[in-house]
């Protein structure tokens, strides 16, 4: 029997690991479930799941849900407060933590979790983009084991030759691997013009085409600037420089992304988009279990398309990659400016085109340094915050 904890249960990701754990009773029991806010949120799956603790970030919501389950009869302890994420991240008990928590916020607590050398399956790219380095160091020097969630890096994963981790720790190039090939949908408005760019509205930003996911990941692959962060957290996982891999757009997701060797063969993942075959994926890795995703119909699939992005109307990707190849706190301060710039286009006080403006300016003034520890990773996301905050404002 396996221990899990899910941080950020109560989102997209969060929901979908619940409802494959729930299809296998008999090897995963649930230890830990968290959420920022929104207790109700939470509610059902403590008297579904039983989980020994549930956190509620926010002490007010904690004890609304302490109250509710108490009087359903139910013996989960409820803990408040941001340390009791990385609490339930990294308790003994804990075999396995889903990393699902949207945004810099769930870098300590992912991290925690690295440190205590548990199975992390990381849905939360926003730590990897941001702390890179110390994450990567971390999962070495703690014996962690890192499996992607991401539907893409999945794929690659999967696509990676039969002892993927050993080929990881030697380079992609000792294992006869040329190029990752990132596969993009292209987001809601891939055919618009730049003029049409200018007035879209966050609702239409966040309906997606071919995924149901939070906001904020829906408005960063309207972007585009879903697939830079990938690109980043890519390089990351799979050690590969930014030049190795090429992001291609294909709008139908059914290809999740591919890898290509130096024989000239490319071996793909493909399947429907739902998260729920990346989450068993690597919940039962090396093992494949059912995920209650249904099988990929070909036939009415029919195309497969393929097109280069668009980096002109789309300049968020330009922006990643360029922060990618710099190195050292530029994705930190990348992925702060963009959670402020995307925040500030939900609450309809910029619009879509500003957000890559905004970060443009940020990572223009702020200087790059070297990641050396948290507290350098750390200032830089709060410096580059400070200063997006202050160019929203100033418009
Ligand atoms: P979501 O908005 O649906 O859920 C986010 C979760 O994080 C919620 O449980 C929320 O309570 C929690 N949270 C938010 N702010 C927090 C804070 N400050 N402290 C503690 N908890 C906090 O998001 P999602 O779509 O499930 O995405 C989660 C992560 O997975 C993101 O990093 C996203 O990029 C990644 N991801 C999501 C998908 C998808 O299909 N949804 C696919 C690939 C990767
Ligand atoms: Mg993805």
């Amino acid at each position: 029997m396996q221990f899990v904890t899910i941080l950020g249960a109560s989102g997209s990701i969060g929901s979908s690991t619940l409802d494959v754990l729930a299809r296998h009773p008999d090897r995963y029991r649930v230890y830990a479930l968290t959420a920022f806010s929104q207790w109700r949120k939470l509610a059902d799956a403590c008297l579904t799941h039983r989980p020994r603790y549930a956190v509620v970030v926010e002490p007010a919501e904690a004890e609304a849900l302490q109250a509710w389950l108490k009087a359903k009869g139910s013996e989960t302890e409820v803990l408040s407060g941001t340390q009791a994420l990385s609490e339930v991240a990294a308790a003994p008990a804990v075999d396995t933590v889903m990393a699902a928590i949207v945004g810099a916020a769930g870098l300590v607590p992912t991290l925690a979790a690295v440190e205590a050398g548990k199975k992390v399956l990381l849905a939360n790219k926003e730590a990897l983009v941001m702390a890179g380095a110390l994450f990567t160091r971390a999962v070495e020097q703690h014996r962690a084991t890192l499996l992607p969630i991401d539907s893409e890096h999945n794929a690659i994963f999967q696509c990676l030759p039969a002892h993927p981790q050993d080929c990881l720790s030697e380079g992609l190039a000792t294992c006869g691997v040329r190029k990752i090939l990132l596969t993009a949908s292209g987001g809601p408005f891939r055919e618009y013009s730049r003029q049409q760019l200018e007035a879209v509205t966050p609702e239409q930003a966040c309906a997606h085409p071919n995924w149901s996911m939070g906001q904020k990941i829906s408005v960063d692959s309207a972007t585009l600037m879903n697939k830079g962060l990938e690109l980043i957290e890519a390089c990351w996982l799979f050690r590969a420089r930014p030049e190795q891999i090429e992001v291609v757009v294909h709008p139908q997701s059914v290809i999740h992304s591919m890898v290509e060797y130096v024989d000239g063969s490319v071996l793909a993942q493909l399947g429907n988009p739902d998260m729920r075959t990346p989450i068993e994926h690597a919940l039962a890795w090396p093992e494949r279990i059912a995920s209650g995703v249904s099988g990929l119909d070909m036939i009415s699939t029919a195309r497969l398309d393929f097109e280069a992005p668009d980096l002109d109307r789309f300049p968020a990707l330009r922006l990643a990659v360029e922060a990618a190849g710099q190195g050292g706190t530029a994705p930190a301060l990348l992925n702060a400016a963009n959670e402020v710039a995307v925040a500030a286009f939900l609450r309809r006080q910029i619009g879509f085109t500003d957000i890559p403006k905004v970060i443009e300016s940020v990572l223009e003034r702020v200087p790059v340094t070297e990641p050396e520890d948290l507290l350098v990773v750390q200032t830089a996301d709060q410096e580059a915050r400070r200063l997006a905050q202050s160019l929203i404002e100033a418009r």
